[in-house]
């Protein structure tokens, strides 16, 4: 079996977590391959429900070997911390290995992503505040450190003294803030190494080897293609690369291995933090549907923006992800609606453009023209077969899925992993 790779389309949180989660059943290997834990893929299972920040969601299958990328930053306080939950939940996560050139969120991270943050004012990005986006500024300005050198006490001694410094005289002159100590911080990350030393692998000969076995080999994305640093809506994007082609860049596969593309799209937009949402709604309509859904972040519980599907974004999506087929999740939150929009073009500084903007600026400016579908008005939750949806449901998920240019392959209809339809092969 191939490697098949599992990519937010839209703004994040579009439910990941849910579709690796289902698709993990028959993987052998799950590779979180972007981001850190400013992720967080809700899962509802037989073992509970579960927010996870870092560990892959396959870790709920006992076959399943789960590999933390190079390509994702690590805190390893909630790692340890989210590996203690699972464990008290009777999950048995003996399978997770973390790649040695992940990158380490270091205190002064946390730190500078707040202060940072604070300094910007009313032009905040919304981070999670988790030191995220300052870990991948060191990656970049090679001023890492990397999960490998926990394996090193005197090298991460010297290398610590080094970045510290430059870090602390950061701390002082720019922000005022107080510096921090070399030893304690040090002692902290010794402590850590002690607990995450044994889960440290090559995850590279692991990844070469099941697919020589011909195992399934899901890689699973985080935040969305919308917010990927080069083709997202930026500068309100995240540090890293959530789209397809990140997936290779973060997991050491090459792009020949891959065979699918699963872009997971809901069935409305939601988006949380700063920047353009052409159709988000300030109105009943987009408290109605934050309420029915519960939208409200998984790691920082901030209310989404929430609004219609947008087709103009969708397709720019698809096409940069090249997927082979998509999941629609969250169906069943649009039951209650008497009709429902899709956005399917821009009015913008007096043109229709169905081109999704490189500009925040531009987006920020463009009006939805949308068209508008009848609803449906009865439950979903609990149907198994794409025939047995709602006339109205099954035209709106063929109107989505012409506007999207690919093959709607899944549809999820609730949060657990029965309430699914599998409408075509994911292959
Ligand atoms: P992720 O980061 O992409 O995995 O998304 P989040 O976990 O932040 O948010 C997705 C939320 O939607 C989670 O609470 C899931 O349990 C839930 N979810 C996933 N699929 C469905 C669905 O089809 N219907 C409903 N109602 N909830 C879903």
């Amino acid at each position: 079996m191939p490697a098949i790779a599992v990519i937010g389309a839209q703004w994040g949180d579009e439910g990941k977590g849910k579709i690796v989660d289902l698709l993990a059943e028959k993987a052998n290997m799950v590779i979180r391959f972007s981001g850190g834990p400013n992720a967080g893929h809700t899962v509802f299972n037989p073992y509970g429900e579960f927010r996870l920040h870092l560990v892959p969601a396959g870790i709920f299958y006992p076959h399943t070997v789960c590999l933390i990328g190079n390509g994702v930053v690590v805190s390893p306080s909630v790692l340890i911390r989210e590996l203690e939950q699972l464990e008290q939940k009777g999950v048995d996560t003996s399978r997770l290995f973390i790649s040695p050139r992940a990158h380490l969120i270091m205190p002064y991270h946390t730190l500078l992503d707040k202060l940072e943050e604070e300094a910007k004012g009313s032009k905040a990005l919304g981070t999670t505040l988790s030191g995220v986006g300052p870990a991948y500024m060191d990656k970049v300005a090679r001023l890492g450190i990397r999960v490998g050198d926990l394996l090193d006490k005197e090298g991460l001694l010297h290398r610590l003294r080094f970045v510290l410094e430059q870090k602390n005289t950061i701390l002082i002159k720019v922000y005022g803030a107080p510096s921090l100590s070399l030893e304690e911080v040090y002692d902290q990350y010794c402590q850590y190494a002690e607990r995450l030393a044994p889960l440290i692998r090559h995850t590279e000969p692991m990844v070469k080897q099941a697919l020589e076995r011909k195992e399934l080999v899901l890689l699973e994305g985080a935040q969305g293609t919308l917010l990927d640093i080069d083709f997202g809506t930026y500068p309100y994007v995240t540090s890293s690369s959530p789209i397809a082609a990140g997936a290779f860049i973060g997991s050491g596969l090459s792009p020949s291995q891959i065979e699918g593309i699963l872009g997971v799209f809901k069935a409305y937009a939601t988006r949380v933090g700063s920047g353009p949402m052409p159709t988000e709604l300030r109105d009943e309509t987009g408290d109605l549907i934050r309420q029915i859904a519960g939208e409200y972040g998984a790691t920082t519980g901030r209310p989404r923006r929430c609004g219609w599907f947008d087709a103009v974004a969708a397709r720019f999506s698809a096409d940069i992800n090249g997927l082979t087929g998509v999941a629609l999740t969250r169906l069943d939150v649009l039951d209650k609606m008497a009709s429902i929009k899709i956005c399917t073009s821009y009015k913008v500084d007096g043109d229709i453009i169905d081109q999704f903007p490189s500009s925040a600026m531009i987006l920020e400016r463009c009006q939805p023209i949308y068209e508008e579908l009848p609803g449906w008005q009865s439950p979903t939750a609990h149907l198994r077969h794409f025939d047995k949806l709602p006339i109205p449901a099954r035209a709106y998920v063929k109107r989505l899925e012409e506007l999207i240019g690919y093959p709607i392959k899944i549809i999820s209809v609730g949060p657990r992993r029965e309430q699914t339809i599998i409408v075509r092969p994911i292959l």
